[in-house]
C-alpha cells in the first residue's frame, strides 16, 4: 500500500504520486519531459480524445494531419510567432551525414506548417470557412521543471485552425469553440472559466487569446486550453487570400483552438482525493471493475457469476474489467480506488446465489446491481456517480475564489482572487507582483463571481476603464 501525500498540504507531491501510482504514466524514459503512455494512461487519453472529436466535429470541423517537420524559412515568416517560440523549438540540422540546406523545426504547434498550404487551398469565398483540426504530438524544449501531463516536451495536442471571411465570422468561430469546450468540460466534469489574457501574455502572433482556466487547489490554476483570434497576423505573411463574390480580394481572418494532455492532468488534479485518482465515467479507462470474492468453501460460483456479469456488461458496450487475479480482495479494492474506477461490483457466494452484485462507487456509495438488469442498473449508477462527482467539483470550484479589495490582500493568498483592474499594463504588473503570480485576465462572458459593477482599480484607485480580472498562481 502507498501512503499518498496530503493533497492540500503538498499538492504537487500528491499529484506526482497519484499519476505514478495509478499507472497513468511511466516517466523513466531517457529523455527528460518525454514520458511513456502506459496502457491505462493511453486508454484515458483515448477516451478524452473521443469527446474532443465528437464535439469539434459537431461544429463542422474536419480532421487533417500535417507533417511534423517545418522548414525554418516558413517558420520564420510571422515575426511575433518565431520570437515567442525561439527558445522552445527542437531543430533538425542534419540528414544522415549532410547538413541540411534549410534546417527543419520539429513542430511546437502547426500554424507555420499549415498556413503556406492554406494559401493554396483557399482561393474563393466558396472555400470558406475552412475549419480543420488535427490531434498529433508537438515538441517544445521546456526548460522549467517538467511534470507528467502538465508540462512536457512531447505534447499530445489537439489543434484546430480555421480561416474565416472576416472578423465577425472569426469572432463567431471563437464563440462556437468556447461552446464546444463547455460540452467537452461537461463530460470531464471540469468547471472552468474563459479568461481573456492580458496583452503581455497572449499567444505569439495572436490578436486575442482566451484561455480556459480551472482552479486546482490554493491559489493555483491550470490552463486547460486556449482559443485565439489571429485577425490577419498570419494570413498576411502567408498570403492566405480569397476572392469575394464581387471579385475583390481579401485576407482571411484566422482562429485556432488548442487542447492537450493537460486535460488528463486536470482531471487527476481536480477530481483526485486522498485515495487517489477519480475518473468521470466518460473518461475512465474502465467504467466498471468486477471483483469475485472466493472465500473458503465458495467453490467456483463467484467466478462463474462474475464472468457472466462481465459478459453482459461488455455486450452492453461498457468498458469493464474482471479482476480475478490472486491478490486478496482488500488489496484489489485499494488498487481500483487508487486508479479511480467509477464503479466496483463485488461478487461473493451470497451474490452469486442471489444473482445480485454488491456495488460500491468511487465516492463510497453502496447498493446492489441485479444480474438480470445489470445493463440499466449500471448505466443508472454511473450517471448518478457522474452527477455527484460534478457536484463535488462545482462546490470546490466555487470555494476556490475570493474577492480582493486591495493589493495588500493578495500576498500569500490561498485562493484565486477576483478584483477590479483599470486595464493598464503598469497596474497589471503591480497586481502580479503583489500576488507573486499572474494576472490571468478578464472574464469572457458571465462568471459566478464577477456580477455587478467593479469598484476602483485595486492598484491605482482609478474608476474609469475598471473591469473585473482574475489573479492566481498558474501551474
Ligand atoms: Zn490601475
Amino acid at each position: 500500500m502507498v501512503d499518498l501525500p496530503d493533497k492540500s498540504a503538498a499538492f504537487i507531491d500528491w499529484y506526482l504520486a497519484v499519476v505514478e501510482e495509478a499507472h497513468l504514466t511511466d516517466k523513466r524514459y531517457a529523455v527528460k519531459g518525454m514520458n511513456i503512455w502506459t496502457p491505462y494512461g493511453f486508454a484515458a487519453r483515448r477516451n478524452l480524445d473521443r469527446v474532443i472529436v465528437r464535439e469539434i466535429e459537431a461544429t463542422g470541423s474536419l480532421p487533417v494531419e500535417f507533417p511534423a517537420l517545418i522548414p525554418a524559412n516558413e517558420f520564420a515568416k510571422e515575426k511575433e510567432h518565431i520570437k515567442g517560440f525561439d527558445a522552445q523549438v527542437f531543430w533538425i540540422t542534419k540528414g544522415g551525414e549532410s547538413e541540411l540546406d534549410i534546417p527543419l523545426v520539429l513542430r511546437p504547434t502547426s500554424e507555420t506548417a499549415m498556413y503556406p498550404v492554406f494559401a493554396l487551398w483557399v482561393r474563393s469565398h466558396r472555400d470558406l470557412p475552412l475549419n480543420v483540426y488535427q490531434i498529433v504530438n508537438v515538441f517544445r524544449y521546456e526548460t522549467k521543471t517538467t511534470r507528467p501531463f502538465l508540462r512536457v516536451r512531447e505534447i499530445h495536442f489537439f489543434e484546430e485552425h480555421t480561416c474565416q471571411a472576416d472578423e465577425a465570422h472569426a469572432t463567431e468561430r471563437v464563440r462556437s469553440n468556447l461552446a464546444a469546450f463547455r460540452k467537452m468540460a461537461e463530460a470531464y466534469a471540469l468547471p472552468h472559466l474563459a479568461i481573456r489574457r492580458p496583452d503581455w501574455d497572449k499567444f505569439p502572433g495572436a490578436h486575442v487569446s482566451i484561455a480556459l482556466d480551472t482552479p486546482v487547489g490554493g491559489a493555483r490554476t491550470l490552463q486547460l486550453g486556449t482559443v485565439h483570434l489571429y485577425q490577419e497576423n498570419f494570413s498576411g505573411p502567408y498570403g492566405i487570400r480569397y476572392e469575394a463574390a464581387d471579385g475583390s480580394s481579401h485576407l482571411v481572418h484566422q482562429t485556432t483552438f488548442g487542447l492537450s494532455e493537460r486535460l488528463l492532468g486536470a482531471i487527476v488534479a481536480v477530481h483526485g482525493d486522498r485515495k487517489g485518482a477519480v475518473f468521470p465515467s466518460p473518461v475512465a479507462p474502465y467504467e466498471v471493475v468486477i471483483v469475485p470474492i472466493v472465500g473458503t468453501g465458495g467453490g467456483d460460483a463467484p467466478r462463474t457469476a462474475a464472468a457472466e456479469l462481465r459478459d453482459r456488461l461488455l455486450h452492453a458496450g461498457r468498458r469493464v474489467y474482471l479482476d480475478d487475479g490472486e491478490e486478496r480482495p482488500g488489496a484489489k479494492f485499494y488498487r481500483w480506488e487508487l486508479q479511480g474506477v467509477p464503479l466496483r461490483l463485488d461478487v461473493g457466494r451470497r451474490e452469486a446465489e442471489s444473482r445480485s452484485a454488491t456495488a460500491v462507487d468511487r465516492l463510497g456509495r453502496r447498493g446492489t446491481v441485479a444480474f438480470d438488469r445489470a445493463e440499466t442498473e449500471v448505466a443508472d449508477r454511473l450517471r448518478e456517480f457522474d452527477r455527484a462527482l460534478a457536484e463535488r467539483a462545482d462546490d470546490a470550484f466555487r470555494a476556490a475564489f475570493a474577492p480582493a479589495r486591495g493589493l495588500d490582500e493578495l500576498a500569500g493568498s490561498s485562493q484565486v482572487r477576483y478584483l477590479s483592474w483599470c486595464g493598464t499594463e503598469e497596474c497589471g504588473h503591480r497586481i502580479e507582483t503583489a500576488i507573486d503570480g499572474a494576472l490571468l485576465g478578464t472574464p469572457e462572458g458571465e462568471t459566478p463571481f464577477t456580477g455587478g459593477t467593479p469598484g476602483p482599480c485595486i492598484a491605482c484607485g482609478r474608476s474609469d476603464g475598471a473591469r473585473w480580472a482574475f489573479a492566481a498562481h498558474p501551474l
